[in-house]
């Protein structure tokens, strides 16, 4: 690769001598800056004096861009601002805000006291979900050395001008909002449009790596181990961006065709990329509804995507358009007061396919609605007496019918089938309806259950949602 714009090469050798400053900070050169220029604080993030020093200038200019490419490599965490600083490895480097208000600023304040351990009930009272996993999943090193930078550019977290100068290259792609999802306004647009979307929590998960670029493409892969641009690797005819991905590639626009003629989705003309922010623009500009469909058809090209790239290449376009069909009328019929109960489905959101669960999605004979505003939750057990080995499956149906969610488990050893009965329906009620204030229409096919202690089925669930 050759360095064709030299104000961007120019930048990316500034950055270079930027991250001197920040390793050797005991140096002469980084002692006289430091004294002049940012007395107080580090380097990485300090609010600075204003001042036109062209020395000064060249070095904020190159911080910048190592700003953006820098990630810590945790040691004892104490370095290492849970807000501002890069410490996430993936495609969005920082957390995405706050879920809860808390005072704890350093990453060390988020390990157990005394262990090597992360404290697990508070990281996900203070994240995201998305967030959180993310930070559960880091591995601590065995002793508590301290925090390093690393350069993400390179495998080997060595900084090198090559690919400073490709990410400052990707950098300068035009934005038109001008609020990056990663400044304030940003962040306050990417709450609005991705996380009070009316959609299942898992596709909002989708949406923000969506709309913060840090979905797995290529684009972002080869820039971390540092190769060239590459294309697609379904159809190879264009770069591998997440536009190209849920937009442009032969599946994106194959399912999005396809649902069209169920759907009235924006003309073509209209679902142009906008600039970096280009999911947040087209978000933005379209109604709830329409927000709502575009949100569930990029999550299901995403996975036919998956599925073709890495899968068994099985899912069919049909499949995906009847899939999304059904959510979206679920999510239809969820309006009103229980629509608070996507908040809290974590398990197996009607995905039973996925799951290698087989529902019947039609009713049995006799099978009726629950009252309007009502929901209606059956459960079942199977279970085998020689063994004691139980299964439960329970799926639950909104006033209309629609299935809105079902969940299914291993119940483990019982002694009777009516102890498997009972168990199934807690697991459905856990699984499914762990929502305040939901109505709710329990249904059991065991006659032992509802003439047993439990007494009648027809229960007002009052649940209190844990509030740690
Ligand atoms: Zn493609």
């Amino acid at each position: 690769m050759g360095f064709k714009d030299m104000a961007i090469f120019n930048q990316a050798l500034l950055a270079k001598q930027a991250l001197r400053l920040v390793e050797k900070p005991d140096s002469l050169c980084a002692r006289f800056i430091k004294a002049k220029y940012y007395p107080n604080g580090n380097l990485l993030d300090t609010a600075f004096i204003r001042s036109s020093s062209p020395v000064w200038q060249g070095i904020k200019h190159g911080l910048e861009l190592l700003k953006s490419g820098y990630i810590w490599r945790l040691g004892n965490g104490k370095s290492v601002d849970i807000w501002r600083h890069n410490w996430l490895p993936r495609g969005n480097l920082r957390v995405s805000g706050k879920a809860a208000p808390t005072r704890i600023r350093r990453v060390s304040d988020l390990l157990m006291p005394g262990q090597r351990e992360w404290n697990a009930q508070l990281i996900n009272h203070i994240f995201y979900p998305h967030d959180a996993e993310t930070i559960l999943n880091l591995k601590l090193p065995a002793s508590d050395g301290e925090d390093v930078i690393a350069w993400q550019g390179e495998k080997s977290g060595n900084f090198t001008v090559r690919s400073a100068y490709r990410l400052a290259l990707d950098m300068t792609m035009p934005s038109t909002t001008g609020e990056s999802s990663g400044s304030p306004q940003g962040d306050r647009k990417l709450n609005d449009v991705i996380w009070k979307a009316n959609v299942p929590p898992k596709v909002r998960v989708f949406g923000w790596k969506l709309a913060t670029n840090s979905l797995a493409v290529q684009v972002l892969r080869s820039w971390r181990i540092g190769k060239g641009r590459p294309t697609c690797s379904i159809c190879g005819r264009e770069e591998e961006t997440n536009f190209h991905a849920v937009m442009n590639c032969t599946k994106a626009r194959a399912l999005r065709l396809r649902m069209r003629s169920d759907w009235k989705l924006p003309e073509e003309g209209a679902l142009r990329q906008e600039g970096d922010d280009w999911v947040l623009v087209m978000l933005d500009s379209v109604d709830a509804l329409t927000h709502q469909r575009l949100l569930l058809l990029w999550w299901r090209v995403w996975h036919l995507r998956n599925d073709s790239i890495f899968g068994t290449s099985m899912a069919t376009i049909e499949e995906s358009a009847q899939c999304i069909r059904s959510y979206s009328l679920a999510l239809e019929n969820m309006k009103g007061p229980e629509s608070g109960i996507w908040s809290c489905l974590q398990r197996a959101v009607h995905d039973n396919r996925q799951n290698g669960m087989h529902m019947s999605s039609e009713p049995r004979a006799g099978w009726t609605p629950a009252a309007a505003d009502w929901l209606k939750l059956n459960c079942d057990a199977s279970f085998i007496p020689q063994t004691g080995e139980s299964w439960w499956g329970s799926i639950l149906r909104s006033s209309t019918g629609t299935i809105i969610a079902s969940a299914w488990g291993i119940s483990g050893q019982c002694v009777s089938v009516v102890e498997a009965e009972a168990i199934a329906a807690r697991c459905g009620i856990e699984a499914l309806c762990e929502d305040a204030g939901m109505k709710l229409h329990l249904e059991s096919d065991c006659i032992d259950l509802i003439s047993g202690p439990i007494g009648h089925l027809l229960c007002y669930l009052r649940y209190q949602r844990f509030a740690s």
